[in-house]
C-alpha cells in the first residue's frame, strides 16, 4: 500500500474532537485512509511527500440531503417568487413531469454533472434521494441511478402526492408503503417522507417510516420547514438518525431533540433561496443538540450545490461559530448518515480532505462565495483536478 504525507498544512481543521485544529501540521496518507496527523515536524516517512505551501486543509464535505435526481429546472418559478409568489411543495410536480419524461441517459448525466460540481467545491461524502418519479418504476429506476454514485441513497417515494393520486391520497401512501417500497428497498439505504402541510401528515410518514423500517431501511424526515409541525417530535419518538429543515421549533421540540440525539440537519440555502427566515442554529447548539448543515441541493427550494455558502450563511445568518459550521458540514453531516469513517480526519479515517486556497478554515464564512477549494482528495487520491 502506498504513502503520501502531505506537508506544509498551516492549519489543519481536523473534525476530531481529540485532535482538534493544528497548525504547522503534517498528515499521512496510506492507501484509502489517514495513518498519522500531527506536528510537521514529528512526521514519519512515507513513499512521497506533498507539500501544500501553507494552505489548511479541512475533511471533504459530508452533503447529507440532495434530491440529485431529476431532469429540467425550475428557474422561472424562482423569478416568479423573487417577485413575491410564495413557495409551496406543488411545485415538486413540475420537476415530476420532467423527470419520468427523461432517459436513464439524461437523469444519470444531470447526476454526474451535479455530482462533479460538488466535488470541485469539495464536497466528497453524498447522499441522494428519489421523489421525483413517483411512481414504482421511476422511483426504482433514480434509486438505481444514485446508487452509482454514492452508497448512501434514500427513498423519498413519499414526497409529494403525484397528481393521479390527487384524489386517493391514502392509496398513493398503500402503494408508497406496499409495491413502491418492494421495487425501492434493494437501492436505498434510507427512507424519508416530507411530513408538512400539503405534502404528508404525522400518521402517513409514521405508517411510511414503519414500513421502511421493516424492510432494513433507516429512517429521515424532512419536517417543520414551513411552519410548526408533528414532524420533529416523530423523529425524536422513532429514535430517527437526522430530521431536517427544523426551521420552525417549539421549546419542546428542541427539548426532544437534545433528549432523543436524533441530528438536527440545518438546510440554510433553502430560505436563502425561498427568501424565508431561517432556522436558529444557536438556540439548538446551545440545548446540546447534534446539528448538520447540508445543501438540499434539488430544481425547486434550492438549486446551489455549495456546501461553503451553506456554512457561510449558517456563520452569518444562524449564529453559528465558523468552527461549529465547518463541524456541522463534515462531522455533523457523517453522523446524520450513521457514517463513523467519514466526515473527519482521525486515524483510520477515509482520507477525504480538501486543500483550501487560504490560510485557515475559518475564511470559508469570511470569503463568501470565493472558490476555495483548490483541491478535493477523495479516498486518498486527488479527484479530477
Ligand atoms: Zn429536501
Amino acid at each position: 500500500m502506498s504513502s503520501v504525507v502531505l506537508t506544509g498544512i498551516g492549519e489543519l481543521f481536523t473534525a476530531d474532537p481529540e485532535l482538534g485544529v493544528l497548525h504547522a501540521a503534517a498528515l499521512v496518507v496510506e492507501g484509502s485512509r489517514v495513518a498519522w496527523v500531527g506536528p510537521a515536524r514529528q512526521a514519519p516517512a512515507a513513499d512521497t511527500g506533498y507539500d501544500v505551501a501553507g494552505r489548511a486543509v479541512i475533511p471533504g464535505f459530508v452533503d447529507s440531503h440532495t434530491h440529485l435526481v431529476f431532469a429540467g429546472d425550475r428557474a422561472e418559478e424562482f423569478a416568479a417568487r423573487m417577485t413575491g409568489t410564495p413557495y409551496s411543495a406543488g411545485g415538486i410536480r413540475t420537476t415530476v413531469a420532467a423527470t419520468r419524461a427523461a432517459t436513464d441517459e439524461q437523469l444519470a448525466a444531470n447526476l454526474a454533472r451535479l455530482v462533479d460540481e460538488m466535488r470541485r467545491q469539495g464536497t466528497t461524502t453524498v447522499e441522494v434521494k428519489s421523489g421525483y418519479g413517483l411512481s414504482v418504476a421511476d422511483e426504482a429506476r433514480s434509486l438505481g441511478i444514485a446508487r452509482h454514485v454514492t452508497e448512501d441513497t434514500t427513498f423519498l417515494g413519499a414526497h409529494v402526492v403525484p397528481p393521479e393520486y390527487a384524489d386517493d391520497p391514502g392509496g398513493y401512501v398503500d402503494l408508497v408503503t406496499g409495491p413502491m417500497l418492494a421495487a425501492c428497498a434493494p437501492h436505498a439505504r434510507w427512507i424519508d417522507v416530507f411530513c408538512e402541510r400539503g405534502a404528508f401528515d404525522a400518521d402517513q410518514a409514521r405508517a411510511i417510516l414503519h414500513a421502511g423500517k421493516v424492510k432494513g431501511l433507516g429512517g429521515r424526515l424532512h419536517a417543520n420547514q414551513l411552519g410548526p409541525g408533528p414532524g420533529v417530535q416523530l423523529a425524536c419518538e422513532l429514535g430517527l438518525d437526522a430530521v431536517d429543515h427544523c426551521t420552525y421549533l417549539s421549546d419542546d421540540d428542541v427539548t426532544a431533540l437534545a433528549d432523543s440525539g436524533t441530528v438536527a440537519t440545518l438546510l440554510p440555502g433553502v430560505e436563502f433561496s425561498t427568501r424565508s427566515p431561517y432556522p436558529d442554529a444557536r438556540r439548538l447548539l446551545d440545548a446540546g443538540v447534534p446539528v448538520a448543515l447540508a445543501s438540499d441541493c434539488n430544481p425547486g427550494s434550492c438549486y446551489t450545490s455549495s456546501m461553503p455558502l451553506c456554512i457561510a450563511l449558517a456563520v452569518r445568518e444562524m449564529g453559528m461559530s465558523p468552527a461549529e459550521a465547518l463541524t456541522a458540514a463534515t462531522r455533523g453531516g457523517a453522523r446524520a448518515l450513521s457514517r463513523g469513517d467519514v466526515g473527519h480526519l482521525g486515524l483510520g479515517a477515509s482520507a477525504d480532505l480538501v486543500v483550501l486556497d487560504a490560510p485557515s478554515y475559518v475564511h470559508l464564512a469570511y470569503r463568501p462565495g470565493v472558490p476555495l477549494a483548490r483541491e478535493t482528495w477523495l479516498r486518498g487520491r486527488r479527484a479530477g483536478l
